[in-house]
């Protein structure tokens, strides 16, 4: 096999990787991970790391599960994939009905796609052209969160509020109206003074998540749905980050009993085994797109690996856990222990300004350092020396361990970030030369 040496020398000729500066990547030594038990990751040096965000909050019921592995082995000896544009397979239509089963009252219709931006897209678009096919052609804005995420490609970039990521894209993007984050007063200015020409609002429910863990205050949600109905508007709700149990129940929308007329799933829905997305719609948004052919009332949008057959089984393999292992019942206990567990290593650290949290999602957000500083990167190189992989958003330090992690492994992974974070922000702050 090659060697990790070798391997990281090719990586930094070859690759380009996600969110990343380069230039600074190349400069430290990539890990490379090789397999993962559980909730362990091993690099191809053989150590062992806690998987403290889910591989990138997507993981749910660990990693090289037994269920699911023999889903998609089962899945891999009949067909790979096979396309839904003209075609149909059954995993795609088991796992539709599962969905709107377990989803919010009123949601239908499941339209597959293959990530969280394209299942963001193409609610956007349904929503957007919901109101050409009902005569208004003027409700064709949409109103979004200001710090909200919902992916990169330009469309959901568009409702994304996060100047850090975004604003480079300004003159490429679409105007939207940005209301303040779990301000229902300013939510209901904004509809007040645009609603006839809103298409619909989009808001990630209870906690924007790439905002840094940015919790809403209760009943936000609710005052929101409230407020659409209100003006008649549609809510899109993006449950990619917080859907399959993240916030303690399986979607987010359900702790205050809000059902959108669109829904977004993605991240967890194959227990982050496969790359799998779904929008979600209420009957009375499908029902708009039903005509005669020559009508052209059809939704124009489709990808390659649309409801792709080995995601599809991982997916329903993912959710026949969460009832075998009971995983929603077993959480809540966890989750306590985890709140418990920040508040006593974590939060009285020296530099921490916040804890914030919901289910097993959490950021600890640093006291202010100078950009140079790289504080959060910093936590995060300390981390993985003390066997941890934690990723800052900035200089707020995310954890969000699978749903599957023991209290044991989240008490170690919460005392490696606490020592992490001790270590860190004690070093004199290091500037590169201006
Ligand atoms: C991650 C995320 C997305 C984008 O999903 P991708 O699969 O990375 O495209 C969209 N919305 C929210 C809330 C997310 O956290």
């Amino acid at each position: 096999m090659t060697t990790t040496r070798a391997l990281a020398a090719i990586d930094k000729r070859a690759l380009w990787h996600p969110f990343t500066q380069q230039q600074g990547w190349c400069e430290e030594e990539p890990l490379i991970i090789d397999r993962a038990p559980g909730c362990t990751l091993y690099d191809t040096d053989g150590n062992a790391y806690l998987d403290g965000v889910s591989s990138l909050w997507c993981n749910v019921h660990g990693h090289t599960h037994p269920q699911i592995d023999r889903a998609v082995r089962a899945q891999l000896e009949r067909v790979a994939h096979t396309t839904m544009l003209g075609l149909s397979h059954p995993g795609a239509i088991e796992l539709a009905e599962r969905l709107v089963r377990l989803a919010p009252p009123g949601l239908e219709r499941v339209f597959y796609s293959d990530n969280g931006s394209t299942a963001t897209e193409v609610a956007l678009k349904m929503a957007f052209q919901y109101w050409r096919h009902r005569g208004m052609p003027q409700r064709n804005g949409f109103i979004c969160l200001r710090d909200a995420y919902h992916g990169d490609t330009i469309g959901s970039v568009s409702v994304g509020g996060i100047d850090l990521f975004h604003a480079c894209f300004g003159p490429l993007l679409f105007d939207t109206w940005q209301a303040e984050p779990g301000d229902a007063g300013d939510m209901a200015a904004l509809l007040q003074q645009h609603s006839d020409q809103v298409a619909a609002v989009i808001v990630e429910p209870l906690v924007q998540g790439a905002a840094g863990i940015l919790t809403h205050p209760d009943g936000y949600l609710a005052d929101v749905r409230a407020l659409c109905d209100e003006h008649d508007v549609l809510l899109i709700v993006d449950e990619v980050a917080t859907g399959f149990g993240r916030t303690g129940t399986m979607f987010a929308c359900e702790q205050e009993n809000v059902a959108p007329d669109l829904m977004c799933v993605a991240k967890g829905l194959t227990g982050g085994y496969m790359p799998l997305a779904a929008t979600l719609a209420s009957e009375r948004v499908y029902e708009a797109f039903l005509g005669e052919h020559e009508d052209l009332k059809t939704f124009f949008h489709g990808h390659t690996y649309t409801a792709n057959p080995l995601a599809c089984a991982a997916a329903l393999a993912t959710l026949d856990i969460f009832e075998s292992e009971r995983t929603l019942e077993t959480l809540a206990s966890k989750i306590d222990r985890f709140g418990e567990l920040l508040d006593e290593f974590v939060a009285p650290l020296r530099c921490v300004g916040e804890v914030r949290r919901r289910g097993l999602m959490a950021g600890i957000a640093l006291e202010r350092f100078p950009l140079a500083a790289r504080m959060g990167h910093q936590v995060t190189q300390a981390a993985r020396r003390r066997g941890a992989i934690v990723r800052p958003l900035g200089d707020v330090v995310v954890l969000m361990p699978p749903l599957a992690m023991s209290e044991e492994e989240l008490c170690h992974l919460v005392q490696i970030t606490a020592a992490s974070v001790a270590e860190a922000t004690a070093r004199p702050v290091l500037l590169a030369a201006a």
